[in-house]
């Protein structure tokens, strides 16, 4: 299970109210139990829990559990080498999730209603101990087990139930503890015939029935022993768009880093744009282009998809729907573009180099 649901006890919830125009906050404080801590407990025990859960008056009834009509944003929080706390490009988040709720015609949340929520989120279940705390073995291993706050601010309509847009939305901000995005025991990704996003349709945007195509996709690569899942354009069949919820990136032969470019089918990662930022400070050719499948059977010696959740994750290998198989250098080893990138991200979201470009929002300062 890549995501244990296990809240953080404080959640966030801002309703939208017509008249005033304005999001109405509160703040929530519920027990944090695991879905199987709930389901031992004594009936009456279980109630309690959900009561006050319900108190937040997110209806059963919406557009969103019904159409999977809504959207969401993921976006962490980072335990520093100072002893501090910070939110790696929250502003960014707040945009993409304003960018969604456009496209689905909502009223917008405002940016930075949305970064001071998300800091004092942070703040307010950090004052319950609900924070990480930094630990120097980390560094030994690039951070790869390293801990972090994984927080999903995500909207959810009014209770509805004719098919129609959200009048008087409610923005939610909660967290959970993670641990690794991808299956163990699974290698390599495979191309999938499905279509995870069409022209003119909502591929751009962090909406939820985007998801239903990729939880799909993810279980037919994982049957077949993939880790993950690669999907083409919906038109030629020849391009690469994303991974299941992640963007990909290929390092060529002659060592020029390529992705997709955007458009309307690709979702605008915040790793992705740090990765090319990261990548042109280091010196390195960049391509934001189309990128076919056979350019990259013949060409590509690196292959890694990025997201907030999977960090810079290399791929072993990909096999495309003939089952043509090519296999990529271990970018977990130390010499691949993967490796130097994936050091580079994580030493500035951690507070272990130094943060240029100011992408870290400090939470909770530092004390050494
Ligand atoms: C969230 C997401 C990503 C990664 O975005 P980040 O901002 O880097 O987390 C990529 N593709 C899809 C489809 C996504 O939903």
């Amino acid at each position: 299970m890549a995501f244990a649901l296990n809240l953080y006890p404080v959640t966030y919830i801002a309703r939208y109210n017509p008249e005033t125009t304005k999001w109405d906050e509160e703040w929530f404080q519920v027990d944090s139990v695991t879905y199987d801590e709930l389901m031992a407990m004594g009936e009456d025990e279980r109630k309690a829990v959900l009561d006050k859960r319900n108190q937040m008056g997110i209806p059963t009834v919406s557009y969103t559990s019904q159409y999977a009509y809504g959207c969401f944003e993921g976006m962490k929080g980072f335990p520093t080498k100072d002893g501090g706390v910070a939110i790696f490009r929250p502003e960014e988040n707040g945009k993409r999730f304003n960018n969604s709720m456009k496209g689905l015609y909502c009223p917008a949340f405002p940016v930075e209603q949305f970064v001071a929520a998300s800091v004092e989120f942070v703040k307010r279940n950090a004052a319950l101990g609900y924070v990480p705390k930094y630990n120097a073995d980390w560094e030994k291993t690039g951070y790869a087990d390293a801990d972090s706050i994984y927080m999903r601010p995500f909207m959810n309509s009014e209770g509805a139930i004719g098919v129609g847009c959200s009048r008087q939305p409610y923005v939610v901000i909660c967290a959970t503890t993670v641990s690794a995005y991808f299956k163990k025991g699974l290698d390599g990704a495979v191309i999938t015939n499905r279509i995870r996003a069409t022209p003119n349709g909502t591929g751009y945007i962090k909406c939820a029935s985007n998801y239903v195509i990729s939880a799909i996709a993810k279980h037919e690569a994982e049957v077949k022993g993939f880790v993950e899942c690669v999907y083409l354009d919906a038109v030629e069949h020849k391009y690469f768009q994303e991974g299941s919820s992640c963007n990909v990136f290929f390092v060529l032969k002659d060592g020029t880093l390529v992705t997709p470019e955007l458009g309307d089918t690709i979702l605008p990662g915040i790793t992705r744009k740090s990765v090319i930022a990261l990548a042109k400070e280091c010196g390195m050719n960049v391509e934001e282009r189309k990128v076919s499948l056979a350019e990259v059977q013949k060409n590509a010696v690196e292959f890694f998809v990025t997201g907030t959740a999977a960090g810079i994750s290399p791929m072993t290998s990909l096999t495309d729907l003939d089952g043509k198989k090519v296999d990529f250098k271990d970018g977990t080893q130390e010499g691949t573009v993967a490796y130097k990138l994936q050091r580079l991200l994580k030493g500035r979201q951690y507070g272990l180099l130094e943060d240029p470009n100011n992408w870290n929002t400090v939470v909770i300062p530092g004390k050494n």
